[in-house]
């Protein structure tokens, strides 16, 4: 009762809907017309309609992602052996489709249908993406010493993408990661030389922005998908 009382609280206010959405952490908006009286509401297939346009975006990304892979453009960082995985999976699928059945399905859709259940884990992030497969091997939710639940979201905020294990970086990503690179540069160049722990820690983030940057590159060079067994 008291969440229901909350509910429609919140959702009386402007924009409120969606506020008490985030706040009782349904998984639907639908579920928060419900408590709050208000089924079938605009902000409802308003979601829905961002969630839909989200999920495409999210299998274009992919697809390019995966087109890279097969073009020697392999993604770098610490969730790359998984990514690449799953797309050699992939690879080997579409070769499956081509020589059982040439003419059932364009190379398209059978991309399309063969990517969808990567895409469904992408997040984007400003220099990564963020692959949220599984909520306990997240860094940001550990970091946030959240406890871990089947609605947990990663927290972009808190992302450390340099570091955790569902993360990856692709050629998209390098002039964010090189901006960063020089503002640290000219950063490092303004603090004075007394100041030991700041000059540290500049030091220590370039170093690690450099290192994602020469792993990109590496990672771009790679000679290709090489099959298992080859
Ligand atoms: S730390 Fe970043 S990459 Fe890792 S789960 Fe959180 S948001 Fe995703």
């Amino acid at each position: 009762m008291l969440r229901r009382t909350l509910s429609m609280a919140l959702a009386y206010r402007p924009g409120g809907l969606l506020t008490a959405k985030i706040h009782l952490k349904h998984v639907s908006v639908a579920t928060t017309e419900g408590y709050a009286h208000r089924p079938g509401g605009a902000q409802g297939h308003f979601l829905a309609e961002v969630e839909e346009a989200e999920r495409d975006h999210h299998l274009e990304l992919t697809a390019a992602a995966f087109r890279d892979f097969q073009a020697g453009i392999m993604p770098a960082g610490p969730g790359a052996r998984e990514v690449i995985a799953a797309f050699r999976h992939v690879d080997q699928a579409l070769d499956g489709y081509t020589a059982e059945e040439p003419k059932v399905m364009d190379s398209d859709r059978q991309l399309v249908n063969l990517l969808r259940n990567q895409a469904q884990y992408l997040h984007v992030g400003a220099a990564n993406y963020c692959w949220f497969k599984d909520p306990a091997k997240a860094l940001c939710l550990k970091l946030a010493g959240t406890p871990v639940t089947a609605d947990s979201r990663p927290m972009a905020g808190l992302c450390d993408s340099a570091r955790c294990p569902q993360a990856t970086h692709h050629p998209c990503h390098r002039p964010t990661w090189a901006e960063n690179a020089e503002r640290t540069k000219t950063f490092l160049g303004t603090i004075p030389r007394g100041h030991t722990a700041a000059r540290e820690r500049a030091r220590a983030d370039l170093a690690r922005t450099l290192r994602v940057l020469e792993e990109i590159d590496t990672a771009a060079a790679s000679p290709g998908p090489a099959r298992e067994g080859t």
